[in-house]
């Protein structure tokens, strides 16, 4: 299951993202018309998260089989549920938050030049987003990801 969300869902994307779903989130600038994010939607497969209750009502779905959920102004974790609840979601392996990309698992000597000393000494583990190339490791920064997820999940 892939997702789209719209340009009031930033926040949820990346936790979409975080709990390893493709999810674009169509930014301020890009063309957020509904007949685009429609479009988007259908050619790729993906299922429509907006924030704009309008949008039913505007009709832009009329004739298109598009799945579309109306996310409401809650708290992000409060989202984050809803959707996973939807569409009975499991915890999947992480993508990148930033830029949707997939991790790839590496070696610390993959990484060495890219990652502070004292980290590459505590860690055995490390990803690299196929995307944006950023280097992520399990630090303290992902407990806090993972405890959202967990509770979100559990
Ligand atoms: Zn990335």
């Amino acid at each position: 299951m892939r997702f789209l969300c719209d340009a009031m869902l930033g926040g949820l994307a990346k936790w979409l993202r975080a709990a390893g779903y493709d999810t674009y989130y169509a930014r301020e600038g890009t063309d957020v018309s509904d007949g685009s994010l429609v479009r988007m939607a259908l050619e790729e497969g993906r299922v429509l998260l907006t924030s704009d209750r309008g949008f039913l009502e505007r009709k832009p779905v009329r004739d298109e089989e598009v799945s579309l959920l109306v996310v409401p102004h809650l708290p992000l974790e409060d989202q984050l549920c809803l959707v996973v609840g939807s569409f009975d979601l499991a915890w999947r392996p992480s993508r990148c938050m930033k830029c949707n990309g997939e991790l790839e698992t590496v070696r610390p000597d993959a990484v060495v030049e890219r990652v502070p000393p004292g980290v590459i000494r505590d860690h055995q583990r490390f990803f690299r987003c196929e995307g944006c190339e950023r280097v992520f490791w399990h630090g303290s920064h992902w407990e806090r990801i993972v405890g959202r997820l967990g509770r979100v999940f559990g």
